[in-house]
Formats: structure tokens, C-alpha cells, sequence
């Protein structure tokens, strides 16, 4: 897909902005119609992973959050559910991230559908990372199914449409001195929204490793929507001209059916290797 450019004439009359930029690959996720459903071999969102049969599937074990019963856990650790395949081989600011994990080509990203004690408001996340040559031919069919809390925290299978953007720090984290010299509301227009690998954080922006101070690196953004009413100019090209009227066009907006409080942001720390969830 094909994101149109987006006021360049900004960009040319501030090269301080320019500079700031830095690639990012827009995963566009859409549902699998007429394409077929997404298989272990594909990166998608909310399909079949590329999982070793005899590697156990990752269970949650974790405090549950619920009223008047806090410290409850899970009645039995609780499978955890697919969200998204990346292999680097299809995404091309993925092996730029990758590094820090061990020479990895293939990310897997799963989590537990169920509010738990002592997170951050949503799912949690498990991250694993292997080398596609590392894989055996023999590969789990059928993951055990667990508890689902949320509904909107079950994506809907979708494939990819990757695309390289030149991705610009959002309105908070952009200096304020190059802000204010902007025009009224659109400083916060040049970063992307929708689900990317790479690129600037849609909030705040970058942080510190929380365990080791290197300064992380986003990974990935996990969000419900691709775009909305303050991005619409990252509509892609073949999207413009969609009859909104028309049943199920919000599945472009919201392909995966995921309903989040906030937006994920995954950052990878050149320095230790490990993998934050803010
Ligand atoms: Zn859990
Ligand atoms: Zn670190």
C-alpha cells in the first residue's frame, strides 16, 4: 500500500524536522478476504504461528485484576493467544530492530486476553524472537485455546501490506523551540499511526532501557486503529476513494477488530537485549 506524501512544503521550510526523520515500515493489516486466511509461513496479524511442535506454548501464570478478589490468579495457567507474526524477510526496518536479539529473522508476538494486577492497562505481552533456519519441519497445528477476558483483545486475521514511510517525532517530542515556529496543529502530523516496525513512538517518545539505560529502540506499535479523523491524511492511496457509507469499510480503519485502551509500543535495548512494553 501507498501512504500519500503528506505537506512536504512543511518538511522543505523546516530542515531541522527533516532530520529527525527515520524510516519505519507500515505493516497495513487487512483482513484476508479473497486472498485466504493467513498461514504459518506469512506474516500477519491474528494468524497461525510458526511454532515448534515440541516446544511447550507459552501459558500465563500471572495475578488476575478483579474486583474485591485481588491476588486471584489464573484457575489454571491460561494459554496464551497468537497477535502477530513478522518475519524480517518481509518487512524491511525489521532486521534494522532485530539485532539486539540474537541474530533473530522471525518476531512472534502473543499476550494473555485478561486484565491482570500491576500491568499497564491491557494484555500482556510476550515477546519471542527465533531464526527462521532454526525451525523444525514439524510445526503445531492446533495451540491450546484459554481464557478470553475481552473480545477486542482477539485480532482478527489479517495480512500484511508492508510499506517504508520516513517516519517524524510526534508534537511531544518534538523540541519545543521547533514546535512553536510550526503552524497551529500540525506538528503532531508526520507520525505515523497504525500498526509500524520502527520509526518514532506515536507518544512522548523515546525512553531509557528500564533495566540497563541504553536508550531503547521502538520495535513495534500495536494499536486498534490505522487511521482516524486526526490522521486521515495517512489514509493509503488505495483507500481514498472508499464509500464510507458502504457496510464494513470500518474494517479499513480497524482491521484487526482490536479495541485497546492505548496504543502498544514494543522497544527492543541495544544494550541488554530485552524487550519493553510501555
Ligand atoms: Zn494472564
Ligand atoms: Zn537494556
Amino acid at each position: 500500500m501507498i501512504t500519500p506524501p503528506f505537506a512536504p512544503e512543511i518538511l522543505a521550510e523546516f530542515p531541522e524536522l527533516t532530520a529527525l526523520g527515520r524510516t519505519a515500515t507500515r505493516l497495513h493489516p487487512r483482513r484476508a478476504t479473497g486472498q485466504g486466511a493467513p498461514r504459518a509461513g506469512d506474516s500477519h496479524v491474528g494468524g497461525p504461528l510458526a511454532w515448534p511442535a515440541d516446544e511447550p506454548w507459552p501459558v500465563c501464570t500471572r495475578e488476575l485484576r478483579s474486583a474485591g478478589r485481588e491476588g486471584r490468579r489464573h484457575a489454571s495457567p491460561n494459554p496464551l493467544v497468537p497477535v502477530a507474526q513478522l518475519w524480517a524477510s518481509d518487512i524491511p526496518d525489521l532486521p534494522q530492530v532485530l539485532p539486539a536479539l540474537d541474530g533473530a529473522d522471525l518476531l512472534q508476538v502473543l499476550w494473555c486476553p485478561v486484565e491482570h494486577l500491576r500491568d499497564v492497562a491491557g494484555p500482556a505481552v510476550l515477546v519471542r524472537y527465533r531464526r527462521a533456519a532454526d525451525l523444525p519441519a514439524d510445526l503445531l497445528t492446533e495451540p491450546p485455546q484459554g481464557d478470553v477476558q475481552h473480545a477486542g483483545w482477539i485480532p482478527t486475521p489479517c495480512l500484511l501490506h508492508p510499506e517504508r514511510i520516513t517516519d517524524h517525532p510526534g508534537a511531544d517530542a518534538l523540541p519545543a523551540a521547533l514546535r512553536d515556529r510550526m503552524p497551529p496543529g500540525i506538528a503532531g502530523g508526520f507520525v505515523a499511526p497504525g500498526w509500524k516496525v520502527g520509526g518514532h513512538p506515536r507518544r512522548a517518545g523515546d525512553i531509557p532501557c528500564p533495566r540497563c539505560g541504553t536508550p531503547a529502540e521502538l520495535l513495534l506499535v500495536i494499536t486498534d486503529h490505522e487511521y482516524d479523523a486526526e490522521t486521515y491524511h495517512w489514509i493509503p492511496v488505495e483507500e481514498q476513494d472508499l464509500d464510507w457509507s458502504a457496510p464494513d469499510n470500518g474494517a479499513h480503519e480497524r482491521p484487526t477488530g482490536l479495541r485497546l485502551d492505548a496504543d502498544l509500543h514494543l522497544f527492543t535495548c541495544p544494550g541488554c537485549g530485552t524487550v519493553h512494553v510501555t
